[in-house]
């Protein structure tokens, strides 16, 4: 059996913990930057009646719902 200190045992076992929590934590945030997309707020809509959320980049002022097909103000 290989013999060392406990401060160097100590030492090593959270060096060792850091660097994995480190790859796991690097490996969740570059799922999720896959992930993330940024749709520009302005074409985001809101439905007033359902609350279901959607993207309409062709209307400014009215927008029809996909869901529940009732037309949405945008709000300022
Ligand atoms: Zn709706």
């Amino acid at each position: 059996m290989i013999k060392i200190e406990i401060s160097l045992a100590v030492c090593l076992y959270l060096v060792f913990s850091v660097i994995g929590f480190l790859i796991i934590w690097l490996l969740i945030d570059s799922k999720k930057g896959v992930k993330k997309i940024h749709p520009e707020e302005k074409f985001v809509w809101q439905c007033s009646i359902c609350t279901f959320f959607y993207i309409d980049s062709q209307n400014d002022e009215l927008s029809i719902c996909p869901r529940c097909g009732s037309y949405n103000r945008k709000s300022a």
